[in-house]
């Protein structure tokens, strides 16, 4: 009986050293020291031994049992040692690897006119006002000197919700609402930057859906000169210290007189090239002193109080500042044209 324990022993110690990971390690502590297992087994047998002989085998049996117990712990141990130092080295980091770069975005290339444009009527004592994109007939239009059924709403093909709300064709309607909120009283000195929409077939210079910055100046004594200093400022602030400027009559409903405003060509100084179409001039801004009725309408005595207000696009400022020949370029989101702004 001695031997048969002394031989399980040393199988088991075997299978112990041999195995190679704790499932398997498990499975030897099972059939080994189980209920169902050998040694077990073996003890059962006791009851034929001498009382002698009983004593020295049963306690033979315990360090047999003992001995794989304690074997078991300690490849338990080891393997587990094994995993953490795998695990070690397979996370360990190498510092002497390249990092991966982080890859800076930059602004959008309307966000940095329009942002350039702000800075620069800020330096001249403007404020920002903003206003909602849908908007009603009412602001959009007839506190413009718009009313129903002028002819000059033909040249904004607008987006209608319902009859009297749209999404705004113009930036307009903030000067209306803030004229308002003003209540008849001065000064008022706003831009206000945003979008508009406008029913259009979209191709080179067209969009749907396109961004304005209007200004807005109401105040007592404010004249035709007060606004040609304040676009000359703009133009060479924006195309170079060099650039002249020109207005030429027009004309918008809501402004009377209104103009043009033309810069010098900064591309060829007014010999003439391909980006002013061979005039010297290129056309940059509508503009105008703001009609009575919308002073009127908005709250202000138009005896006492005058105003003058420009609007201008930024896409084609951007366009003609950074030579780009597509309005879509703006609005397609193609990272290999938005990465050239990155010091715009
Ligand atoms: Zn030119």
């Amino acid at each position: 009986m001695q031997d048969r324990l002394q031989a399980l022993k040393e199988e088991a110690l075997l299978k112990i050293e041999q195995a190679s990971d704790l499932k398997a390690l498990q499975d030897v502590k099972v059939s080994y020291l189980g209920k169902k297992g050998p040694i077990t087994e073996v003890l059962k047998g006791m009851g034929k031994l001498s009382p002698e002989e009983r004593p020295v085998v049963g306690a033979y049996a315990n360090e047999v049992r003992d001995a794989i117990t304690s074997a078991l712990e300690s490849k338990v141990a080891e393997l587990e040692q094994a995993v953490i130092e795998e695990k070690l080295k397979k996370e360990s980091i190498d510092v002497t690897l390249p990092g991966r770069p982080v890859r800076q975005g930059n602004a959008h290339p309307l966000t940095a006119v329009i942002e350039e444009i702000e800075d620069l009527f800020l330096t001249m004592g403007f404020t920002v006002a903003e206003g909602p994109e849908v908007e009603t007939d009412y602001y959009n239009f007839e506190a413009l000197n718009l009313p129903k059924d002028h002819p000059a709403r033909d040249m904004q093909d607008s987006f209608f919700i319902t009859e009297d709300i749209l999404l705004r064709t113009q930036t307009s309607p903030v000067q209306a609402r803030t004229m308002e909120k003003h209540h008849g009283r001065g000064p008022v000195k706003i831009i206000s930057p945003g979008k508009v929409y406008r029913r259009d077939d979209d191709d080179a210079t067209h969009s749907h859906q396109f961004m304005q910055i209007e200004g807005l100046v109401v105040e007592e004594n404010v004249r035709l000169s007060d606004l040609k200093g304040v676009l000359e400022t703009f133009a060479k602030k924006m195309f170079g210290e060099d650039r002249k400027i020109r207005l030429r009559p027009s004309f918008f409903p809501f402004t009377e007189p209104s103009v043009e405003m033309d810069i010098s060509c900064f591309k060829c100084g007014g010999k003439g090239c391909s980006i002013c179409k061979h005039t010297g001039w290129i056309e940059i801004l509508g503009a105008g002193m703001v009609h009575p009725n919308v002073l009127e309408m908005a709250g202000f005595d138009s005896k006492k109080y005058t105003g003058f207000a420009f609007g201008m696009g930024p896409e084609r400022i951007a366009m003609l500042k950074y030579g780009i020949d597509d309005i879509r370029h703006f609005y397609t989101n193609d990272l290999r044209f938005l990465k050239q702004f990155k010091k715009a």
